[in-house]
């Protein structure tokens, strides 16, 4: 038997394909080489699995359920949909899956704090409930622009015990965030992790997130032969870095026969600067220190992005999403503003479930393909998180439709 496909990527390099890699001023090289040995060494500790499994199940409510959304697919009239519940892991996301096991990481490296920048807070909050739980200080970076905007993120962060720092120059938002977090990383490793947010940054991140997220995959395989008595025929999930993607694909990339779908936002639409979908209209580029697949405008900087849901809101997408899409594994399909709202409150309206607008993403397209296929076959959905910190937006600007709508 071939080996199973997670050994065989990346390289040693951090390669998958052409993809990944790590692009860093010289300084960093060594801070993240000690980050890749320990990481290396912990990944067949008993004792740092064992700690691990134990968070996982008495801290973070882990296995999470696969429910059947019975009611949604008998709207669709087509393909059982099925739900793998990250929205109901602590803090109500996938996000959490890797950043206990990332501050856990800090901890055995013996640093005192950890360090990120967010965008919408959603990995603030994940990396400061970590970092609350292990007892590490946690510093988060955030534009000033997103700090108004994400007022209760912010709150959350700093009820948690984490310092929140402004990013004050240019835009005030994302990319100022890891400019102002890196900086700081720069004359702090000695004492610090910084803690990417998904299957993104230089190597070894892509690796060890993904890895951290495959636990998703191998609880829903497990579930749904179960549930089903055979594989899923779709395994589908939205895709921003793609963290929450590759962790539930991580399930099933040696099962040939099952497909695995990464959803994209299209936004507002396809022109540049309307929607966030890195695999579908991008090209091959370096951005964030790694090798992918990237949206950029004509000087070669990140091109501006949009999506109604700012966890996908990314101008690029981690290496292996871009290798494995390379290679045919996995395929892209697209999923709008419109669309993703029509799913959010179809899936709250039919399930009795709020979703993120990211996931609702995932959930649009689940929708779309359950049409189109005979009853016998079967959807498997990432649903990535809860969608409480999205309604008040979603009520403010798309009404609530009557039940029957
Ligand atoms: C952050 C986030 C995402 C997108 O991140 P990936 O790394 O692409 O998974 C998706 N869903 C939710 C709920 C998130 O918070």
């Amino acid at each position: 038997m071939s080996k199973p496909y997670l050994e065989t990527q990346p390289d040693k390099k951090g390669f998958f394909g052409k993809y990944g890699g790590a692009f860093l001023p010289p300084i960093l090289e060594k801070p993240l080489a000690e980050i890749e040995e320990k990481y290396q060494q912990l990944k067949d500790d008993p004792v740092f699995i064992a700690e691990l499994n134990s968070v996982r199940k008495h801290y973070q409510g882990r296995p999470t359920p696969i429910s059947y959304a019975k009611n949604l697919s008998e709207y669709c009239g087509g393909a059982k949909i099925y739900l793998k519940r990250e929205d109901l892991n602590h803090t109500g996301a996938h996000k959490l899956n890797h950043c206990m096991a990332e501050v856990m990481l800090a901890k055995y490296l013996g640093k005192k704090k950890v360090l990120a920048e967010t965008g919408a807070g959603q990995h603030g909050v994940a990396l400061a409930t970590a970092a609350a739980y292990f007892g590490l200080e946690c510093e988060i970076h955030m534009g000033e622009v997103d700090i108004k905007k994400e007022h209760p993120n912010v709150v959350r962060m700093k009820i948690l015990g984490a310092t929140v720092v402004p990013a004050t120059h240019g835009l005030k938002t994302l990319k100022e965030a890891v400019d102002s977090a890196f900086g700081v990383y720069m004359e702090t490793y000695e004492d610090t992790l910084f803690c990417v947010g998904s299957v993104v940054g230089p190597h070894p991140f892509p690796l060890m997130v993904r890895n951290f997220q495959s636990i998703v995959g191998f609880e829903a395989k497990e579930q749904f032969l179960e549930l089903e008595e055979k594989l899923p025929n779709h395994v589908i999930a939205c895709v921003g870095g793609g963290s929450n993607a590759m962790g539930i694909f991580s399930g099933f990339i040696d099962d040939d026969e099952v497909v695995l779908t990464g959803v994209e936002p299209e936004g507002k639409g396809k022109k540049i600067g309307e929607h966030a979908a890195s695999l579908t209209y991008g090209e091959e580029g370096i951005m964030h220190g790694f090798n992918s697949i990237m949206l950029t405008d004509e000087e070669g900087e990140p091109a501006p992005v949009h999506s109604i849901a700012s966890g996908i809101n990314y101008p690029s997408v981690g290496p292996e999403q871009a290798y494995l899409n390379s290679i045919g594994r996995t395929q892209v399909a697209l999923c709008n503003d419109d669309e993703s709202i029509d799913a959010f409150y179809k899936l709250s309206q039919l399930e009795g479930i709020i979703p993120a607008l990211e996931s609702a993403h995932a959930i649009a397209y689940a929708m779309k393909l359950a049409k189109t296929l005979p009853k016998d076959q079967t959807i498997l959905v990432n649903l990535s998180g809860r969608g409480d910190k999205d309604i008040d937006f979603v009520v403010e600007n798309y009404p609530i439709p009557k039940h029957s709508e």
